[in-house]
């Protein structure tokens, strides 16, 4: 596969950046800033103009080379999930995989037993932790594919191409990842986050997300005497929960199902309180899903007396569907650049949030394409060396559309 591309990526893995949930700080880890900080020094390396801000955020810009008005932008985060550990990465790169087991440390192996997936990789590289950590691919396999595709630009003048805008963001997997990114700074029309998972993967379809928090205040009496006195807060807080549709639940649902998550509990007879998180990705279903909770929690309140039951809804994220449709282009064009690289486009509704996401609501519309890694946030993580080429290659190509397209004919 291309060596530097690979070079790169192994390069990156090797620096720890593991982010932290609910830190004070930003960002999270102040160990991001030394990936971050070294890719603002490659890309200035480079000769591209760079900058580094204070929260860590890397922003660069590539200046157009034709007449063009569209100014694309390409985004990939730099931290690594804190759900396995990114510390001491030790790749294994298995060039022209036969199909068995790709034996790790420790005893662990990567079987196709448990990830069936593999055997569609034989003869491919296949690049995996040594299974005591997670690999990082999520995402440095996409800021390795963006710096490879800038090094591409910067060193072949004649491949024509209007303005990139370049950003690596910390903090992503903690759910921080923009809350300091500057959409104005950044400077693009629209953009992409280089963020999913296998070949041709393309999304553009979030869930529409809501918190919940309810508090059940019981009565609470010696169970002796208690008839006709006492308020169980645990068994009205399961009460509620035995009100929620059966199968709308995380469970028994995929594609653009939506869903009620009962994510923590906690009780006494005294006091119950839970938090739920409410999915959808259609914006009825998903007001009419927070409806349905505020109605349950009426209907214990008529039972019980008012009061008891409480539910805090607050919205989380919106689906970007609705800030895409209006630049569908995006959507579309990365869909061409797919074919003509040979990949074949897999659109699929996500099933959580994205930067892209919030991105796009702060007028920054931003699909998500594959980086050519699976498995992520585990320390089976692996990523294929072919898919993270053909990634390049796409990106050039949606480089290459962009050059001729006018926005003002939009
Ligand atoms: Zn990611």
């Amino acid at each position: 596969m291309n060596k530097k591309l690979l070079d790169r990526f192994l390069r990156y893995v090797a620096i720890d950046t593991e982010s932290v949930p609910d830190a004070e700080s930003f960002p999270s880890s102040d160990k991001q800033k030394r990936l971050l900080g070294m890719l603002c020094e490659e890309l200035q390396e480079l000769g591209v103009k760079a900058y580094m801000d204070d929260y860590g955020y890397v922003y660069a810009r590539l200046p157009a080379n034709v007449k063009s008005n569209y100014s694309l932008g390409f985004i990939a985060h730099a931290d690594t999930s804190p759900a396995v550990s990114g510390k001491d990465v030790f790749p294994i790169v298995t060039p022209d995989y036969d199909g068995g087991d790709i034996p790790l440390a420790e005893g662990r192996k990567l079987s196709p037993e448990s990830f069936p997936d593999l055997l569609s990789h034989i003869g491919q590289t296949v690049i995996s932790s040594d299974g005591r950590t997670l690999l990082g691919a999520d995402d440095k396999a996409g800021v390795a594919e963006i710096m490879t595709l800038v090094e591409t630009l910067v060193s072949h003048p004649e491949i024509k191409h209007g303005a990139v805008q370049i950003a690596f963001t910390p903090d992503e997997e903690v759910g921080r990842g923009t809350d300091f990114f500057d959409v104005k700074r950044f400077g693009a029309d629209g953009a992409y986050t280089v963020d999913g998972g296998g070949l041709g993967e393309l999304e553009y379809e979030n869930f529409n997300a809501a918190t919940a928090k309810v508090r059940v205040k019981g009565l609470s009496v010696h169970p002796g005497s208690a008839k006709d006195v006492m308020l169980n807060a645990n068994l009205i807080l399961m009460e509620l929960q035995s009100m929620l549709p059966v199968e709308q639940n995380p469970r028994y649902t995929s594609g653009y199902e939506g869903f009620f998550h009962l994510d923590s509990m906690n009780g006494s007879c005294d006091e119950a309180t839970a938090t739920y998180i409410i999915r959808d990705h259609d914006r009825d279903k998903f007001e009419q899903k927070k409806k349905l909770f505020g109605q349950i929690a009426e209907f214990l309140n008529a039972k019980y007396g008012a009061q008891t039951v409480t539910a805090e809804i607050s919205d989380s994220y919106y689906n970007m569907k609705d800030k895409i449709l209006p630049h569908i282009h995006l959507v579309e064009n990365a869909k061409s650049a797919m074919v003509r690289a040979g990949v074949t486009p897999k659109v699929v509704p996500i099933r959580g949030g994205t930067d892209g996401a919030r991105l796009s609501y702060e007028g920054l519309p931003c699909p998500n394409i594959f980086t050519g890694g699976y498995n992520c946030h585990g320390r089976y993580e692996y990523a294929i060396g072919e898919e993270m080429e053909k990634c390049l290659e796409v990106l050039l190509n949606i480089v290459d559309v962009y050059k001729d397209f006018d926005k003002s004919k939009k």
